[in-house]
Formats: C-alpha cells, sequence, structure tokens
C-alpha cells in the first residue's frame, strides 16, 4: 500500500508560529492547480504502482479551494475495486498513473473553520472526501488572535456542528497546549469542549517556537511570555489523563482516536509505508530514496512547465532507515521491534540496541513485551531523547 499527499501552498494569513511552507498571496492558485496536475502524471512512477489506499490534501489551507477543484486533480474514472469495498468511487490520478491499483480508500481534507460554511459543506456532498481535519487550536479567542489565526472559536464550533449534520462523522480537530497567553485551566476548557463534541479524532501538539517566525520575535523582544516547559508537561499529562477518561486510544504521542478512528495516511508514515508528496515542499519516500520539492512556488511551477519538478533527492543507508524506524515507531503505541529490520542490517549490532533499551526500561521509560519496546506515559516526555540513543551511528 502507499499514500499520496498534495500539498496546498495558500493560506489567508501566517500564524505567528508556522514554519510550515505557505503563502498569504494567492496570486498563483490558478497555475499552481495546472502544476500539480503535471506532477501527478511526471511521478506515478515513484510508487512502482504500489496500491494507493490514501489520498491527504494538507498545507497550507486546502479550503482555500473549492472541493471539486482539487477533486478534479485526480482522474474521476472510478477503477474497479476490492470486493465489497464500499466507499466513494476510487479516484485514479491522470496520465501514467491512470493504471494505478487503488483499494478502499481514506481521502482526507484539512480544513479551516473560517471555510467551512453552509455553503462549502453542500459542496462537499456528492465528492469522495471521505475525512476531514480541522485546524481549530484552541477553542479560546483570546489564545486564536495570539496566533494569529484568522478564525474565532465560534466558528470552530460551527464547523464542526456543520460537517455532523451533513452526515460526516470522521471528523479531526487540532489542538495546540502550552500557548503562553493560556492558562492550565482553559486547556482543560478545550480538553471538556473538545471531548464533548463527539468527533472521534484529536491531534494535539506542544507549541513550539521555530526561528524566524514572528513568535519567536515576540519572545526575542519581550512582547510575549516564553513557551513554559513546566506547562508544557503539565498539559500534555492532562491530555493524556482526559483521553483514557473518554476511551481514546493514545495511538501516537500526539494523536488520539476512538478505536478505529486512527488516521491510516499519517499511521502508514510511521510504519515506513511509501508515500508520494505533491507540490512544493512536499517529501516523498518509496522504501529505498527520499525526496523533497524545492520550498519555492514560482520555482515550482515553472519546473513543472518545463516537465518536471525540481527535487533533492537522498539514498537511505540501512542505518538510517533503522533511525528513522526507531523514531516514528517509538512515538506509536506498536512499539520498536529492534529485530524488526535485521535482515537489511546484518552488520548492526542488536545485543547493543536491547542493552540500551533494557536500560530505559529499568528507569520506566519504556516497558518490554516478547522483543517490542513501548513508551511510557512519563518515557513519552523525552520521546526524541529516548529514540536517539537508540540510534545507529554511520
Ligand atoms: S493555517 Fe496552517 S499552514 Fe497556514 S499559516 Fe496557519 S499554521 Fe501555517
Amino acid at each position: 500500500m502507499a499514500g499520496i499527499y498534495i500539498h496546498i501552498p495558500f493560506c489567508r494569513r501566517k500564524c505567528h508560529y508556522c514554519n510550515f511552507f505557505s503563502l498569504a498571496s494567492q496570486k498563483l492558485k490558478g497555475p499552481f492547480l495546472q502544476a500539480i496536475k503535471k506532477e501527478i502524471a511526471a511521478t506515478q512512477g515513484y510508487l512502482a504502482g504500489e496500491p494507493v489506499n490514501t489520498i491527504y490534501f494538507g498545507g497550507g489551507t486546502p479550503s482555500l479551494f473549492r472541493p471539486s477543484e482539487l477533486q478534479d486533480l485526480f482522474d474521476p474514472t472510478p477503477v474497479p475495486s476490492r470486493p465489497g469495498n464500499t466507499s466513494p468511487p476510487d479516484p485514479s490520478p491522470r496520465g501514467e498513473g491512470r493504471n494505478m491499483p487503488v483499494f478502499s480508500m481514506e481521502i482526507t481534507l484539512e480544513l479551516n473553520p473560517e471555510d467551512v460554511t453552509e455553503d462549502y459543506v453542500a459542496q462537499l456532498k456528492g465528492t469522495w472526501f471521505n475525512r476531514f481535519s480541522l485546524g481549530v487550536q484552541s477553542f479560546s479567542d483570546e489564545d486564536l488572535v495570539y496566533l494569529n489565526r484568522s478564525h474565532s472559536a465560534g466558528q470552530a464550533l460551527q464547523a464542526v456542528k456543520l460537517l455532523q449534520r451533513a452526515g460526516y462523522e470522521n471528523i479531526s480537530i487540532d489542538l495546540i497546549y502550552g500557548i503562553p497567553s493560556s492558562s492550565g485551566k482553559q486547556w482543560q476548557k478545550n480538553l471538556e469542549t473538545a471531548f464533548s463534541l463527539g468527533v472521534p479524532h484529536i491531534s494535539a501538539y506542544a507549541l513550539t517556537v521555530e526561528p524566524k517566525t514572528p513568535l519567536a520575535w515576540m519572545i526575542a523582544k519581550q512582547k510575549s511570555e516564553p513557551v513554559s516547559e513546566v506547562a508544557q508537561i503539565d498539559q500534555f499529562n492532562m491530555l493524556m489523563e482526559k483521553a483514557k477518561k473518554h476511551g481514546f486510544l493514545q495511538y501516537e504521542i500526539s494523536n488520539f482516536c476512538q478505536p478505529g478512528y486512527h488516521a491510516v495516511h499519517n499511521t502508514n508514515y510511521w510504519n515506513g509505508i511509501p508515500y508520494l508528496g505533491i507540490g512544493p515542499s512536499a517529501h516523498s519516500y518509496n522504501g529505498t530514496s527520499r525526496r523533497w520539492n524545492m520550498s519555492n512556488l514560482s520555482k515550482y511551477i515553472e519546473g513543472m512547465d518545463k516537465g518536471g519538478p525540481n527535487y533533492e533527492e537522498e539514498i537511505l543507508t540501512p542505518a538510517q532507515k533503522f533511525n528513522e524506524y526507531a523514531m516514528t515507531s517509538l512515538r506509536t503505541m506498536w512499539g520498536f521491534e529492534p529485530g524488526k529490520m535485521n535482515y537489511e542490517l546484518k552488520i548492526m549490532n542488536y545485543e547493543l540496541i536491547r542493552k540500551r533499551a533494557a536500560s530505559f526500561v529499568e528507569r520506566g521509560f519504556m516497558t518490554e513485551q516478547d522483543g517490542v519496546y513501548f513508551l511510557t506515559d512519563s518515557g513519552k516526555l523525552f520521546a526524541d531523547q529516548v529514540a536517539s540513543e537508540l540510534f545507529i551511528l554511520e
């Protein structure tokens, strides 16, 4: 199986913390769509005929486009699907990829709450989008102003209601914790609101101060309180506790769902399943190499006019693959199994890795069951550090 990610690099305005590639100017929207169609046609060979089971429209702000404009990037002709599949019509990419086998699909659309109007939801009807990820971030207007989001808390609540009223249930909301403008009490209110909405999936991330963002500038100039690590740890613990109470699985450190509602697309990333990234700044992985398109919209469009995307590529070494596996698998509820990649890594010393893992078990950061290691709740606070201790150095 494989996934396709489409990066939509436009936003109404830039959020203060954001370091994703996106532009507030929308003047290249038309040429961008044409370029995307060309890239879908030109890059199908990258997945070597692997069946695609997820498509994810992310950004940026995909909801700045009409749903039909995004769906039309793919060939609307249905392809025969797995027997018994009752999911929406299976899209097949245009051009060379037309014959790519496609099975029952998860097709996710990221939405900004201010775009989800009655009219927009009506436009979704009849399209094949079947999962929605809403960038809520907070239910406090004060936080939303601090983050420079372009929606209000009321619009976020309204967006969830409109989607649910239209019969969509596979909805995820994104939240951010550890916001300096906010208190633990507000975070508790955010969680209570989130779990009361009846959405089956919540992603929650600690606010990160990325270099060269307005947030970094605000903190450096003392126009904002710094981000408090202590507050972030408290709020993360509160999140894990509330999720458990509401029967949500923490299937990845930042991702919580009711059973059966995990994001297949993102889970595939963490399991090392190949994916093709389309659009400026998008990354691809096919089990052998990693590619990333240039983070420049004009150059991206120019490249596609000349016949191919401008990208860089690296061939992954066995140690790099192992380290990525350690980094991502440890964050999931399926855990890290050092011997899993043994066939590729004959030269590596597994006893050494097991010894290092055992020392984390002794210190209470991990548990072990049948040779698979899992982070404990306290280990989850240090996931990156633990994973990096397990890395193989070349
Ligand atoms: S909407 Fe998302 S991609 Fe756009 S600026 Fe805000 S955080 Fe970045």
